[in-house]
């Protein structure tokens, strides 16, 4: 599925804010639902089975005798072939206000091993018939399939010599009847631990033979299950749309199956609707014919072509009153759908001028045909993720497809473009080839991660690659990617007991796809490109392990001479995806040793269990901005004598870092590399300046180095032009976790970082003032402009509070949202207002009242930036008549800031009755849990935190307050250890480097 929304492009601050909150109230609420809807609605069975006359009632593993069933993976012993499948969805509710869809679904399964035992997957679906027959014996079609393991190519049947097969007849024509014996079944059950349907036969199924299971049933659509229905208004009419999702294992609650990935099969799927809507699914329609049911009333039904060899979890099903646009891209018709208003309005433009090129260029690219004749992409009001990559039928969220050239929603151009490129990435990677089992998942995700940066960079070759996926890639999962919460790409063993949606997290997309990288650049582009085409047609339609890609790619690489590995490439990868965690690298420049360890935030990070730090690391490196031949590290430490440097030499390892690993030096080379960035910053790549700043902060950070040496890093800022430089420096030195700025050190700081950022800043401000459209398309300038001017302002810069200034005051004089570009709405707000006065604060207040816009976050929190203490406690007054996420976002919001803290300190002693009979008890429980800490935090004497401790223990039952206290002592012994730490050593340093520095 697509990118995780955690990457950050769009969630608001509210969002951000309540989502904790918004998760613990989630989770509640699906128990309660579950365990209700558990008991009202129990699966029902309402008559025969096969050719017995007894009604089933439904059981649940009736005698608890262990069985076949107990094991959570399915049985090899029956593969499913084809699924004739239909669905006819009700878009009416019933009288109870449920939406109900039938189904019917005729499997044809191959038994490759004798068994009396049938079991395949459903769950919430209610059976109304259940039956098995038998086809025939498979071996008049044995001589015309390509047998794969247990699965059969039954796309690639010569269908010429098949024509009399009686079977095959029936697999073109369900209609066919084929003389056979119906199976008698001695018992149909569920065994809901493992959503099974159990049908325990009373003879034996005999290898050799193809059967058909016959299967008619009802089930429920919901919100966000997986055959769902929204509404929504389009041109102010009431509409509704029906779409599925079904990864990982949701398949099962609209057609019952054998829901695992490696059990692929063909699909003719028939969809049932009102003739005003359409119906799409994977393959294009081939057939539409009217249907009339017991009421009288008509219904269409659209036939769709018969899909090729594909997995359970991306059939997928749409019925919709959209409009489209579409282009046909090298005989492949691409559709994009949106609700009608959106189409009439252009906002689909963006994605059908990309959706063609992409699917065209990573053909290309993978040298590898994409085997459909239409694609579809499809814009839905309500979807769990932000697309799924459905074969032939791609959904979005709404978001993540419309474009509104007015709008100009932060970064959309960009997100749509790498939303779509990962999706159509997964047409082959996971698509196409598909993982056997979901612990390989990054088989899926790392590739069409990766694949994203070629698809992006393909639509904006002004974008570096590099560069983008170390800002957007890097920086986050190796800041995540240490400590106990962190997992291994891949799982050795099964994930038996364990959700598969476990999975879909960020070191399956994001560490994963730094691992194609690293691949990538040891093995050159050239030969990687070559081996992954080679792989995606060896096993196309089929399954893989990562074994499969490893000895495939070990065939490419035992052919040719350019690229020697010490090992084999299964050992070299399996180092890096069954391991936790990130490599630290630590140079000696006088004696070329390189040593390795495990990097660690915390000294109680002691988890070696899964992890022997045994990664077998690519050394690539520059010495005096000269690349060397790049060696391997295949033991805890090494000593390369090529790596030791002259008095005025310096070395830096993991250029453009395609390794994934941190990187820590000796302090010579350290200081060498500083004066270096004095001297001629470009001598070192965009990249490595980026990560050797993100490197000695971080390291810094958790005790390895000092930050005087991150510092010393800093001096040469004044020469720096890249903004993704600046943004690493300044979010490590405007970090709110753990701060650098401290009221002592504050005046040195300013000094420091004015010097510096002015000349940055400068350029941004004239474009601001001159033509920021141009910037517009620029990723890098949308996405971290914004921390260039809340640093200048926030040191007090008169330009950037003149700039605020003007750009609110234009606002102000002809109200138009276009004056103040949305990527720098924040700073700009706050700082106007921080800096005005009452007539500034009113005019944000009025426009949060005159706008149905949701995107008005930034005006919230624009007016808790005022330093006036009676607007403040006046705004404070008015989050009591507000919904409690708006009040929490408020209180939240006001106390980040020095004046609105103890205003609303204040505030909240005076009133705290009042907001626990206005929100409730639970919700100030919520409020305190968050807000109490923060207080703590910033707590100057033990009186002050004595007052907070007080404070809880007057207004909390016993029960609450245990938690909260905790809460709250260990922040303040956090931040308490955090300031003392940093303290001195950056006073310090400040004040031996500022002279120079001062302006
Ligand atoms: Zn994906």
């Amino acid at each position: 599925m697509g990118p995780k929304s955690s990457s950050g492009f769009y969630l608001s601050r509210t969002s951000a804010t309540f989502l904790s909150l918004l998760l613990a109230a989630l989770i509640l609420v699906i128990i309660i639902l579950g365990a209700l809807y558990a008991r009202t609605t129990p699966p029902q069975w309402s008559h025969h089975i096969c050719d017995t006359s007894t009604s089933l009632e439904n059981i649940t593993d009736p005698t608890g005798r262990p069985g076949v069933w107990n094991n959570p993976r399915l049985p090899q012993n029956l593969v499913p072939l084809h699924y004739d499948l239909e669905l006819w969805p009700r878009m009416q509710a019933d009288d109870e206000g449920n939406y109900l869809f039938s189904g019917q679904v005729n499997i044809t399964i191959s038994c490759v091993e004798v068994t009396d035992i049938v079991l395949l997957h459903s769950v919430q679906l209610n059976f109304s018939y259940v039956g098995l027959r038998l086809l025939g014996n498979k071996s008049e079609m044995d001589q015309n399939m390509e047998s794969h393991g247990t699965h059969y190519k039954l796309y690639a049947i010569d269908k010429s010599t098949l024509q009399e097969s009686k079977a095959y007849k029936h697999l073109q024509d369900p209609t066919y009847d084929i003389p056979g014996g119906n199976i008698s079944t001695k018992s149909v059950w569920t065994f809901e631990n493992h959503s099974y349907v159990v049908l325990e036969l009373s003879e034996e199924l005999v290898a050799g033979n193809l059967y058909l299971l016959e299967l008619n049933y009802t089930g429920f659509m919901r919100q966000n299950s997986a055959l769902f229905i929204t509404h929504y208004k389009d041109f102010n009419e009431d509409k509704a749309v029906v779409a599925s999702f079904l990864e990982p294992e949701n398949a099962r609650a609209v057609y019952p199956c054998f829901d695992e990935p490696a059990l692929k099969a063909t699909f003719k799927i028939r969809l049932v609707h009102n003739s005003s809507y359409v119906a799409l699914s994977n393959m294009p329609a081939v057939a539409v014919s009217e249907r009339e049911d017991k009421d009288g009333s008509v219904w269409t039904v659209t036939t769709f072509n018969t899909t090729p060899k594909m997995s359970t979890y991306i059939t997928a099903f749409v019925i919709c009153d959209f409009d489209y646009v579409n282009i046909t891209e090298r005989g492949n018709e691409i559709r994009i759908w949106a609700r009608k208003e959106f189409v009439q309005k252009g906002f689909t433009n963006l994605a059908l001028s990309i959706a063609g090129p992409l699917l065209a260029y990573m053909e290309d690219l993978f040298n590898v045909s994409y085997p459909l004749q239409k694609t579809d992409f499809v814009a839905l009001p309500d979807l769990d993720v932000e697309a799924m990559e459905n074969w032939g039928l791609i959904t979005f969220i709404e978001e993540a497809l419309i474009y509104d050239p007015k709008k100009k929603l932060r970064n959309s151009k960009f997100r749509t473009s790498l939303i779509f490129s990962h999706e159509i990435a997964h047409q082959w990677f996971g698509n196409l080839v598909t993982m056997k089992w979901w612990t390989d998942l990054w088989l899926n995700e790392g590739f069409a991660s990766y694949m994203e940066y070629f698809g992006v960079t393909f639509l904006d070759s002004k974008l570096n690659r590099d560069e983008l996926f170390t800002m957007h890639n890097l920086q986050p999962i190796f800041e995540s990617d240490v400590g106990a919460h962190s997992n291994s790409v891949s799982l050795k063993k099964d994930l038996y007991e364990v959700d598969s949606s476990y999975m879909f997290n960020e070191f399956t997309y994001d560490k994963g796809s730094a691992l194609v990288r690293m691949l990538s650049s040891f093995l050159t582009e050239k030969l990687f490109i070559k081996g992954i085409s080679s792989y995606l047609k060896t096993f196309s339609f089929s399954n893989v392990d990562q074994d499969d890609l490893w000895n495939h790619l070990q065939m490419f690489i035992d052919q040719q001479d350019e690229v020697q590995l010490p090992t084999t490439l299964r050992h070299i990868m399996q180092s890096w995806t069954f391991q936790r965690g990130i490599p630290l690298l630590t140079l000696n420049t006088t004696t070329g040793k390189v040593a390795k360890e495990m990097f660690k935030t915390d000294n109680t990070d002691n988890i070696t269990s899964d992890s022997n730090h045994s990664w077998i690391v690519p050394v690539t490196w520059m010495k005096n901005g000269i690349e060397q031949t790049s060696l391997w590290l295949d033991s805890k430490s090494k000593v390369f004598p090529l790596m030791t440097t002259a008095a005025d030499e310096w070395i830096v390892l993991n250029i453009n870092v395609t390794g994934y690993y941190r990187t820590n030096y000796n302090k010579e080379n350290w200081n060498r590399l500083a004066k270096q960035l004095e001297t001629n910053p470009k001598a070192i790549t965009t990249v490595n300046r980026i990560q050797l700043i993100e490197d000695a902060f971080t390291l810094a950070r958790y005790g390895y180095n000092e930050y005087g040496t991150a510092l010393h890093l800093t001096k040469y800022l004044e020469k720096e032009d890249e903004i993704n430089v600046w943004y690493t420096v300044l979010k490590h030195v405007m970090s709110s976790d753990y701060p650098l700025v401290t009221y002592t050190n504050f005046p040195l700081f300013k000094k420091y970082i004015l010097k510096r950022i002015n000349p940055i800043y400068q350029r941004y401000a004239n474009i601001i003032r001159t033509n920021f459209d141009e910037a517009e398309d620029d990723y890098f300038i949308q996405a971290h402009i914004e921390l260039i001017l809340k640093t200048a302002c926030s040191f007090g810069l008169q330009d950037c509070l003149q700039l605020a200034h003007e750009l609110y005051a234009t606002w102000m004089k002809n109200c138009s949202w276009d004056v103040i570009p949305e990527s720098i709405r924040d700073p700009i707000c706050c700082y106007a207002i921080a800096n005005g006065g009452e007539n500034e604060w009113e005019f944000a207040w009025e426009m949060v009242n005159k706008t149905e816009d949701m995107e008005i976050d930034f005006l919230f929190y624009a007016m808790s930036c005022s330093k006036e203490p009676w607007l403040l406690h006046r705004y404070l007054q008015y989050s009591l008549d507000m919904d409690k996420f708006s009040a929490f976002t408020l209180f939240h919001d006001i106390i980040k800031h020095e004046i609105g803290r103890h205003i609303a300190w204040e505030f909240l002693k005076e009133n705290w009755q009042r907001i626990k009979d206005i929100f409730g008890p639970r919700a100030t429980v919520d409020f305190y849990n968050v807000l109490l800490p923060i207080f703590a935090s910033k707590a100057t004497s033990d009186l002050q935190f004595q007052e907070i401790q007080l404070f809880i223990n007057t207004t909390m039952n016993e029960n609450q307050r245990e938690r909260v206290l905790e809460l709250v002592e260990n922040k303040r012994r956090k931040c308490l250890g955090w300031t003392s730490k940093i303290n001195d050593e950056i006073l310090n340093w400040l004040q031996s480097n500022i002279d120079e520095a001062q302006i």
